[in-house]
């Protein structure tokens, strides 16, 4: 079996395009801006009704635009007014922020465009009248996609993010189930014992940019902070890729909650990205037609996972306790994998409302124990 999937590619532009789109930039900067004024004027006009503006009446609005820019064409006014509606929509305002051109606060430069725009031209791609160039050229080999835009990020670089269909075969599993512990430690850890440690992301990196920054090289700094974040990206799609072609049924260990509780101690915990790894485990488990399911944390990291009494270090503690041995039954635990064993068996069998006994809907078709069968039909009886 195979399905349909899209996936954004990130591409990175060769260096001679940029000033070309550093000048695109600066237009789409005042077509947003435009945008802006125009859609909050129409919300508190001086005399009449107030109107909220959408992607397509702006673009009425602003027919013939085009003709006084240089760099940029109606179809990508028509993506800004889109995405200007889009996110007026979404944070429910009147009025956005002002994207900025020049100066220290600038915003990062952005180009958007319609699919139909970019054209595969022998070696290089065809925008607006100008050739690019990009790395790793041959990935947009026979692949279709769809509108996407040209970015640039904190260190002044231009990406060309292009999303595409791609067909990706369904593997099935070869386990069935796993719990994962996105606690607000430094680890991410699941039931079999598997970790990934988020100081492995950076390594050695941290103390170059601590030194970068005293020294007042801030473009080496930003350079080194990309260089970390790629890093981690790297390192987190990987594992999530792992997980999801491993197991069937993935049970993560609810991060939220936690972190709404425990704001400072959950600084750590984005850092690392656990939030992301979540995503990724949610989109790509979707994709492969796996079981991702969140699993309310409880009592996940002080209960023991052998005897379930609750004999684990508390939580202000967690941090600084890695090992502990239980008072109970003696077993050793690893804090993390402890905590990752507890979310995989409460996923499996959430406790019922009435007491201590499995809810027979939640096992697994096929697992359901006999006993949960016949309460199940003498339940239909009685009904
Ligand atoms: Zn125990």
């Amino acid at each position: 079996m195979s399905r349909t999937v899209v996936t954004t590619l990130r591409l990175k532009v060769k260096a001679e395009g940029y000033a070309w789109l550093d000048a695109a930039a600066v237009e789409v900067n005042q077509v947003w801006n435009w945008a802006n004024t125009t859609c909050h004027k129409a919300a508190s006009p001086f005399v009449g009704p107030a109107k909220w503006l959408s992607g397509y009446d702006l673009d009425g609005l602003c027919v013939g635009a085009s003709e006084h820019f240089e760099h940029i064409g109606s179809d990508t006014i028509q993506r800004v007014n889109a995405e200007f509606a889009t996110r007026r929509k979404q944070f429910k305002k009147a009025k956005l922020r002002w994207r900025v051109s020049y100066g220290a606060k600038r915003s990062l430069g952005w180009v958007p465009f319609k699919a139909a725009q970019l054209k595969r031209k022998g070696m290089s791609l065809r925008f607006s009248g100008k050739t690019f160039r990009v790395f790793e050229q041959d990935l947009l080999e026979a692949v279709t996609w769809k509108s996407g835009c040209f970015a640039q990020d904190a260190v002044g670089d231009w990406w060309l993010c292009l999303p595409v269909q791609q067909i990706r075969a369904q593997i099935p599993a070869v386990r069935q189930s796993v719990g994962l512990d996105l606690g607000l430690q430094k680890a991410v850890a699941t039931s079999d014992g598997d970790k990934l440690e988020a100081h492995h992301f950076y390594r050695n990196i941290e103390l170059k940019i601590a030194l970068a920054q005293r020294r007042g090289h801030k473009h080496q700094a930003k350079r080194l902070r990309r260089t970390a974040a790629c890093r981690r990206h790297d390192a987190l799609h990987k594992y999530s890729r792992k997980i999801v072609d491993r197991y069937q049924t993935i049970l993560i260990g609810d991060v939220s909650s936690l972190q709404l509780s425990q704001a400072r101690a959950a600084k750590p915990a984005l850092n690392a990205g656990w939030g992301m790894l979540k995503t990724q485990l949610q989109y790509k488990g979707q994709q492969a037609g796996r079981s991702v399911r969140i699993v309310d944390k409880g009592n996940t990291t002080r209960a023991c996972s052998s005897c379930k009494a609750l004999t684990g270090p508390v939580d202000r503690h967690m941090l600084a306790v890695r090992i502990w041995v239980c008072s109970e039954c003696g077993d050793t635990h690893d804090s993390d994998i402890n905590a990752a064993r507890n979310i995989l068996s409460a996923g499996r069998c959430p406790p019922s409302i009435r007491g201590n006994e499995s809810s027979p809907t939640a096992a697994p078709p096929g697992q359901t124990s006999i006993e949960a069968r016949l309460r199940v039909s003498a339940l239909t009886v009685a009904a």
